[in-house]
């Protein structure tokens, strides 16, 4: 039941539950501590070993952080199915295979929790990324944001990525945000159904 979420990064999670299928490739665009990452790959991983997910972060810890988390989380065979790479996303397409559909490309913007606050995602980056993104995700897929409103640098990038999915073509792409009316500094999911 997506709406009795309270968590921005679980109504995410559970959108993504009705898109995304065993076997499918998906790309977590901020790897962050992990907990997105493991996330798809559960809904990923099959018997035959097919699901992939490829993550990536613009920071050594992040992706120490997360490896960690999948280390502990998941069996060896599993964690094989998650490349890790010290990418910014705008330049996703230099290490996502070409010929391979995309069905998911995730992004949790903001600062590693717990890391560098100075660190983190910035509106010209994202905008790339979500270009990126849009040449790469496959019929049926999505993108999904989940975007800091709670602080300025947070709500000027809310406002790039809610411009990037106003100007998507109606014939291609149905978007829609999930605002939580009675709590407006809470982070704001952005969906992008690609048709
Ligand atoms: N998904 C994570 C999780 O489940 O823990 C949380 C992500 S955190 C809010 C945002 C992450 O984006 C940070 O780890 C930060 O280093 C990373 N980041 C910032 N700019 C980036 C860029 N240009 N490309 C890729 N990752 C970036």
């Amino acid at each position: 039941y997506i709406f009795g979420k309270k968590k921005a990064t679980d109504v995410a999670h559970s959108v993504w539950k009705h898109v995304v299928r065993r076997g499918d490739t998906v790309v977590d665009a901020t790897c962050g501590n992990g907990y997105d990452t493991l996330a798809m790959l559960r809904l990923v991983a099959d018997l035959s070993g097919k699901g992939r997910v490829f993550g990536m972060d613009i920071q050594e810890e992040a992706l120490t952080n997360t490896d960690s988390l999948l280390t502990q989380s998941l069996t060896p065979s599993e964690k094989e199915l998650v490349k890790l790479f010290p990418t910014c996303h705008s330049k996703m397409e230099e290490v996502i295979p070409k010929d391979v559909l995309v069905r998911l490309v995730a992004f949790n913007l903001g600062y590693l929790p717990g890391g560098d606050k100075e660190i983190s995602t910035v509106s010209e980056t994202t905008l790339l990324a979500l270009e990126a993104a849009g040449r790469i995700i496959e019929p049926g897929g999505l993108i999904s944001a989940v975007v800091y409103v709670g602080h300025p640098k947070g709500r000027e990038e809310f406002e790039a990525v809610q411009a990037f999915a106003s100007g998507l073509s109606t014939e291609d792409w149905v978007c829609c945000k999930l605002q939580m009316l009675n709590r407006p500094l809470a982070p704001v999911p952005i969906f992008m159904f690609k048709r």
